[in-house]
């Protein structure tokens, strides 16, 4: 029977902006994406069946048609009926280690996984190119998770710019485990909030599904670029940002109190990752990172609250054998 297992890191945003409207009603976003070792681990194998199954033991996991690993599955199906008939269905088991709804991009990854997965399984040879096109038709952040490392991704967070990689660094993540922000409520709210200051441009007037309805009024990223190329900890600390943390943080206090424990840490910085309730501080090496997280854990006593230590990574989806061991992260 033939199988592949993958390794499907998560993501945090080191710098999240948000730019203006869409005509296709997404936000125009300028964003640095950073691949880290916490990783689901998702196994792909034909079955004889014409079926798609998911499998994963995450009780908020669905394994139904809104599992986004599924919806992978379905999508390469559509586009490859030869090779769905060809090899049969497909069945799709995912260790869940990374945290759900916890904006570190962990339905993403797991459908970035799919597509690589079938792309070996069903000997398509796919290109890079072609396997981002598919991605972006799955969700604005598959297609980074594809890719991995280190980037700045635009448009609605589908077009990527490699950015050198930031190995070397090591993030302590907390979250309160039954708290979930949703991606959808977190946008909404801001455009409610903040789309007034919105700047409307000439492109408003065209109906380009894809073009911005507004021009930036402001994109602070080039600092930030500036620090990564130049590996500068101390830079990068102080340049994080998170536009979705002027809506997030005075509705979750949970999430507010967590940044200011981090904030009063000693880390290079910390900031809240996508929509949240995530929050990470960046540290310069793995010491750095358990000293964090003890004085954090000694600030906030709640059984509630998971953390996790992990390192940053260069790689995007890696396909792995079955037999060889498996970094996910320091899991505390
Ligand atoms: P993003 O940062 O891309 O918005 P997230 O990390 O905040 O994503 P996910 O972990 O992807 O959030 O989960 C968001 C929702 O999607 C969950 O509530 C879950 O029910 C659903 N979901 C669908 N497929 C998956 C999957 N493969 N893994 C985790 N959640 C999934």
């Amino acid at each position: 029977m033939r199988s592949y297992s993958l390794i499907a890191p998560a993501k945090i945003n080191l710098y999240l902006e948000i730019l203006g409207d869409r005509a296709d009603g997404y936000h125009e976003l300028a964003m640095i994406l950073q691949s880290i070792e916490l990783a689901d681990q998702v196994n792909i194998r034909a079955i004889g069946t014409q079926t798609i199954q998911v499998h994963c033991d995450h009780p908020q996991v669905p394994r139904d048609e809104t599992n986004l690993a599924y919806r992978a599955v379905e999508l390469m199906s559509q586009e490859f009926p030869d090779c769905w008939a060809q090899f049969g269905g497909v069945e799709v088991t995912i260790q869940k280690n990374i945290p759900v709804a916890a904006g570190l991009a962990g339905g993403s990854t797991n459908a970035a996984a799919v597509l690589v997965g079938l792309d070996m399984l069903w000997q398509l040879g796919l290109t890079q190119p072609e396997l981002q096109e598919l991605a972006a038709k799955l969700g604005s952040d598959v297609p980074f998770c594809l890719a991995g490392g280190t980037a700045i991704a635009t448009g609605r967070g589908e077009e990527l710019d490699p950015l050198p990689s930031l190995d070397s660094f090591y993030v302590v993540l907390a979250k309160h485990q039954n708290l979930a922000v949703s991606t959808a409520w977190a946008y909404q709210t801001y455009r409610s909030e903040f789309g007034n200051s919105y700047r409307r441009s000439d492109l408003a007037s065209k109906s380009i599904a894809t073009e911005p309805l507004n021009t930036p009024t402001r994109v602070h990223s080039g600092s930030m670029v500036q620090g990564i190329i130049n590996k500068n900890g101390s830079k990068i600390g102080q340049l994080l940002y998170n536009d979705l943390e002027k809506v997030v943080l005075p509705n979750y206090p949970q999430v507010l109190q967590l940044r200011q424990a981090f904030e009063n840490s000693g880390a290079l910085g910390t900031m809240m990752s996508g929509s949240g309730p995530t929050v990470f501080a960046l540290c310069q090496s793995q010491e750095q990172a358990q000293e964090i997280l003890q004085q954090v854990q000694s600030a906030i006593r709640c059984p509630d609250l998971g953390f996790w230590v992990s390192k940053f990574t260069s790689h995007g989806i890696q396909i792995i054998s079955p037999q060889k061991s498996l970094f996910i992260g320091n899991r505390e």
